[in-house]
C-alpha cells in the first residue's frame, strides 16, 4: 500500500515538474470524498422532478440545470420545440485543437404505476445504501454524471483541448422528436462533436464484485410489424373456417415458435468472444460454441442461451415478440378482422423488406396480412456502429481498468437510444453507465421496473469514471 502511494506521489511530482517545464499548471484532481454530498443532492433533486413521459414536462429539469449552470458561470442555452419539453445545451470552451466531445443524458422518465412501488417513485428514498426512484438508472444517473463532470471541470479550471458539451434532451422514452430528433435536425451545430457518450453501457457486478464493463457501440433498430387476419363475419353459433381470430392465433403461434437466424456483427462478435474469455468454463463454453464451425454445436448453444439468457438470445438475431392481440367485440359475433402487433428489433444490418418477406413465409397463410405500420413508432434511423479503435474507446477501456479494475467489452443494446440519430450523422457514440448487480434485473430492480434503484457508492464511482474519461480525452496537453 505504502509503496503504491509513494509511486503515485512520485508520478504526480514528475507530472508537476513536466507541466512546470512546459509552462502549464497541472490541473488539480477533484476531491471525490468532498464531492459526494453534492453528487447525491443533485441526483436526488433530479429524481424528485416528475418528468414521466408522457407528458414529459422536461422543462422542470431544464429550469433546474439552467439555474445551476448560470450560478457556475457555464454558458447554457435552452432549445425547445415545445416549451414544456425543452432541452438544454451547456458548453465549456477548449482551445479547439481537437473536435468537441458531447455528454448526454435524457431528462424524461418512463411511465410508472405508483401503486406498485415500495417507495414513492419520485421520492428518491435512501434505503440500505441504495437510492430508489424512477430514473435511478434510466437516465438521471447519466444526467447527474454529465452535469457533475461539467461543473467540476469548470470549477477546477481544467485547460481543455476541445469543447466539452453537455446535453439534457427530452423525449427519449418514445417521443424523441421533441429531444434528439429536434436538436439533431434543427440545431446540430450546437452539439456537433467527434465523440458522444450516453446511456446503454455499464459495469456488471456479480455477487457484489465488478466483473466486466460494457460499452454500447451499436443498437438494434425498432421496426414493428402488424399482422391483420381477414375473414368472413357471421353469427357466433355457426363456426366458420375463415374465422379471423383462428387464423391470427395460428399466425402468432408460428411467429412465437420461430427464432430468426443468428447474425453476428463486429460488436457482438467481440462481445461474445470477450465474454467467453472472462467467464467461468461452464458458461464460457456456451459463448464459444456459438462461434463454432459445427452447426449442431452452434444450435445447441443457441438453444441453451434462449432458455437461460434471453437478453443474449436477442443480441444474436433480429427478435420478434408478439405483444398486442386485438380482435372481436361480442361473444356471438364472428369478427371479420383481428390484429396482432409484433415488437421487432432488427440487427443493424437487417434488410427490413427481406425480413417482412421472411415473416410472411413463416406465417404461410394468405388470410393473414403482414405489414409495417404506416408510422415508424420508434423513429430511429438505421445507423453504423461506433468504431472500436478510437481514442475514445481506448480511454473508456483505460478508465474502466483504473476505476473498476475490470475488462471492457463492446456491446449492442437490444433497445434503441438517442445515440441512433447522432451515429447516423457519423458521430462516434458510446453508451456508458454505472455498475449494477446482474442479479438486480431478474429480481425486479432494473430500469423500467417498479423498484428502480442504484447503489449510492456506485453513483459516486460512475461520476468519477465519467469525469476521468472526459478529462482523459479533453484535457489540454
Ligand atoms: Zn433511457
Amino acid at each position: 500500500m505504502l509503496k503504491g502511494i509513494g509511486a503515485a506521489a512520485s508520478i504526480l511530482l514528475v507530472a508537476a515538474l513536466a507541466a512546470a517545464f512546459a509552462g502549464a499548471q497541472p490541473a488539480a484532481a477533484p476531491d471525490w470524498r468532498a464531492a459526494e454530498n453534492e453528487i447525491l443532492r443533485r441526483y436526488q433533486d433530479l429524481l424528485r422532478l416528475d418528468t414521466t413521459n408522457p407528458p414529459g414536462n422536461e422543462h422542470l429539469v431544464v429550469d433546474y440545470l439552467k439555474q445551476l449552470f448560470d450560478a457556475e458561470g457555464i454558458p447554457a442555452e435552452v432549445l425547445a420545440l415545445d416549451p414544456n419539453r425543452s432541452n438544454i445545451v451547456a458548453r465549456l470552451k477548449g482551445t479547439g485543437k481537437k473536435r468537441p466531445l458531447l455528454i448526454m443524458g435524457h431528462s424524461d422518465d418512463v411511465t410508472v404505476d405508483a401503486s406498485k412501488w415500495t417507495f414513492p417513485p419520485f421520492s428518491a428514498t435512501r434505503d440500505g445504501g441504495y437510492v430508489y426512484a424512477r430514473g435511478a438508472v434510466d437516465d438521471k444517473d447519466n444526467l447527474t454524471a454529465g452535469l457533475m463532470t461539467l461543473v467540476l471541470l469548470n470549477r477546477l479550471k481544467v485547460p481543455l483541448d476541445r469543447d466539452v458539451i453537455f446535453l439534457a434532451e427530452s423525449g427519449e422514452e418514445g417521443s424523441s422528436n421533441f429531444g434528439i430528433g429536434f436538436i439533431a435536425g434543427q440545431h446540430f451545430d450546437r452539439i456537433d462533436a467527434e465523440y458522444c457518450f450516453a446511456e446503454g453501457g455499464g459495469v456488471t457486478r456479480i455477487g457484489g464484485a465488478a466483473r466486466f464493463a460494457t460499452v454500447q457501440a451499436t443498437e438494434k433498430m425498432p421496426r414493428g410489424i402488424e399482422l391483420v387476419a381477414h375473414g368472413i363475419s357471421g353469427h357466433g353459433s355457426v363456426p366458420l373456417k375463415s374465422n379471423a381470430i383462428v387464423h391470427l392465433s395460428a399466425a402468432v403461434a408460428k411467429i412465437g415458435a420461430w427464432r430468426p437466424e443468428v447474425r453476428f456483427n463486429e460488436t457482438t462478435g467481440a462481445y461474445f468472444r470477450g465474454l467467453a474469455a472472462i467467464s467461468p468454463p461452464g458458461e464460457a463454453r456456451h459463448y464459444s460454441d456459438l462461434l463454432s464451425s459445427d452447426p449442431k454445436v452452434r444450435a445447441a448453444a443457441d438453444d441453451w442461451i434462449f432458455e437461460n439468457e434471453p437478453q443474449h438470445s436477442s443480441m444474436l438475431r433480429t427478435s420478434v415478440s408478439p405483444n398486442i392481440v386485438a380482435g372481436g367485440f361480442r361473444s356471438n359475433v364472428i369478427p371479420s378482422e383481428a390484429k396482432a402487433t409484433l415488437d421487432v428489433r432488427m440487427v443493424p444490418d437487417e434488410n427490413p423488406a427481406a425480413f417482412l418477406a421472411a415473416v410472411k413465409r413463416v406465417i404461410d397463410d394468405p388470410a393473414v396480412e403482414a405489414r409495417f405500420p404506416s408510422q415508424n413508432a420508434g423513429g430511429r434511423p438505421p445507423t453504423p456502429a461506433a468504431r472500436l479503435d478510437t481514442e475514445a474507446f481506448k480511454a473508456i477501456e483505460a478508465v474502466n481498468t483504473r476505476v473498476y479494475n475490470v475488462p471492457t467489452l463492446p456491446t449492442m443494446s437490444t433497445f434503441a437510444t438517442d445515440m441512433a440519430q447522432l451515429r447516423a450523422k457519423g458521430m462516434q457514440c458510446y453508451g456508458i453507465g454505472p455498475a449494477v448487480d446482474l442479479e438486480d434485473g431478474p429480481k425486479g430492480f432494473g430500469m423500467h421496473s417498479d423498484q428502480e434503484r442504484l447503489l449510492e457508492s456506485e453513483l459516486y464511482r460512475f461520476v468519477r469514471f465519467n469525469y476521468e474519461v472526459v478529462a482523459e480525452l479533453a484535457r489540454g496537453r
